[in-house]
């Protein structure tokens, strides 16, 4: 390895161990036992060519943001890291596409976009350390999913270099394809299982010019969960529409230390709501309309935004809802994703599920998408319960948004944390399914074992 990568970019050094250790979920931790850090897709080629004939277990690394433990590496072996990875190869302007290498920070590619008047719309809360190629293989959302989609309505290309070394381009570069499989969108949200993810060639729009953006109190979370589906209804689609409950947005507060609205004691849940285009006039007339649907609802006043750094004050306290919960309890996170006309029951369900458990949640999400975060805290709850019974809890949960239609991951996959719940929506023969296209692409079992099958 230390031929491929060279001497100075390969590490076994145990703070670089650990640092590879570990992503966001909850607080696992699982040593490798080397991390390389490649710069070129020769390289993992080659890398890839002597774990297969060694049956070296290999996990890909992104920024290290996941929430389903997929980078972990649970049986050891090789981390790639793909932080040095980091460049844009090649901007089409003319084609409104980019191709771009899988360690570029998400951020840093939609800032560069951005000065160019280009736009990138898939923006996960945590833009500003999770790379492209984590971005790729989670099939990531994040608040703007709602109007511009996720990872895979943006992706057209990919090159992916196979556990054996070889290396495909998985369809191309253009805005329509219906030759042979669809490896593109296989490949998107296969969490490092399948290939390394090497370059991607995504698609791009004009970067809108307006913004307007408001934050909308109610006095009960059900009645903000199920204003969500009328607005919809009205005919306006909101470039973001996101949930937060009272303790989301109150912990967010004192986690940033800004306090850009104030809190009334009846507020118990908000809607963070942003529309965007380029014709302010219109984006006026959309607010007004959401305006009148959320009157239905029990709204209090709404605050609107009107400036970029009461807009960025807001962004920054639900960006912040995730590290805030971290910041007082340890967590599990679930990531259930219903129709969204069903987020009222959802809420209901979670709540009366931790009565019954004794857990206590908090609720945040991209409640346009139907995309619930179900923040489970540890708090005062033994080790036993926490194992043990909790899991039911979750199943119960699970099962409830199996039977409306829902699923058990909207955006942040199944990886490690997550496996053990897939009975609940795939049958035996479209497990199987799932595991054949495994074994098809990775015989040995080399890559990311373990992990989502
Ligand atoms: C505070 C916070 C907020 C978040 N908000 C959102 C959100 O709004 N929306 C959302 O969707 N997610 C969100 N997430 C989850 C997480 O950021 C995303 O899943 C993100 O896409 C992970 O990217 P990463 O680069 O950090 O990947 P990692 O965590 O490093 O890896 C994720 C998976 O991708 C695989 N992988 C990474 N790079 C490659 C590659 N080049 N080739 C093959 N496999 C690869 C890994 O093996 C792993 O299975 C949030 C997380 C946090 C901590």
């Amino acid at each position: 390895m230390r031929q491929i990568v060279g001497e100075a970019h390969l590490s076994t050094d145990e703070t670089i161990l650990h640092n590879n250790g570990h992503d966001e979920t909850e607080d696992l931790v699982y040593l490798p036992e080397v991390v390389v850090f490649p710069e070129t897709v020769t390289q993992i080629s080659q890398l890839m060519r002597l774990c297969n004939a060694e049956l070296i277990p290999v996990t890909v690394r992104g920024g290290g943001s996941g929430l389903a433990g997929g980078a972990l590496p649970v049986e050891g072996g090789l981390v790639i890291s793909t932080k040095r990875m980091d460049k844009i190869l090649h901007l089409d302007e003319q084609n409104f596409q980019v191709t771009v290498e899988p360690g570029m920070i998400t951020e840093n590619l939609q800032n560069t976009l951005k000065d160019k008047g280009l736009f990138y719309p898939v923006d996960p809360s945590s833009k500003g350390w999770s790379f492209i190629g984590g971005n790729v293989n989670t099939n990531a959302g994040g608040p703007r999913a709602v109007k511009y989609g996720v990872v895979k309505d943006h992706v057209l290309n990919l090159e992916v270099v196979l556990p054996n070394g070889d290396i495909i381009w998985t369809g191309a570069n253009t805005l329509k394809n219906s030759t042979g499989y669809n490896l593109t969108q296989l490949m998107v949200g296969s969490e490092g299982t399948l290939g390394v993810v090497t370059k991607i060639v995504l698609k791009l729009q004009p970067y809108p010019t307006q913004q307007l953006l408001m934050l909308a109190p109610f006095r009960s979370p059900e009645s903000a969960c199920a204003a969500v589906a009328a607005i919809f209804q009205s005919g306006v689609t909101p470039s973001a529409l996101e949930f937060m409950e009272r303790n989301a947005i109150e912990w967010a507060i004192r986690y940033v230390g800004e306090t850009p609205v104030p809190l009334n004691d009846e507020d118990q849940a908000h809607l963070l709501i942003e529309v965007d285009g380029f014709h302010l006039e219109s984006l006026y007339a959309d607010c007004e309309t959401i305006s009148k649907v959320l009157e239905q609802f029990d709204c209090g006043e709404i605050f609107f935004a009107d400036n970029d750094a009461q807009k960025t004050a807001l962004w920054k306290l639900r960006r912040n809802a995730p590290q805030a919960v971290k910041n007082n309890s340890i967590y599990k996170e679930e990531d259930t994703v219903v129709p969204r006309a069903e987020l009222p029951r959802l809420l209901r369900k979670v709540k009366e599920t931790g009565e019954k458990y004794g857990f206590e949640s908090v609720c945040y999400g991209h409640a346009g998408d139907g995309n619930l975060h179900v923040n489970i805290l540890k708090g005062t709850l033994s080790d036993a319960v926490w194992h043990d019974e909790l899991p039911k809890g979750i199943r119960e949960i699970f099962e409830f948004v199996k039977s409306v239609g829902g699923t058990i991951s909207g955006e942040h996959g199944i990886g490690l944390v997550q496996k053990s719940y897939l009975d609940i929506v795939f049958s035996p023969v479209e497990m199987e399914l799932q595991r054949g296209i495994k074994r098809l692409f990775d015989p040995n079992g080399i890559l990311n074992p373990g992990k989502v099958v």
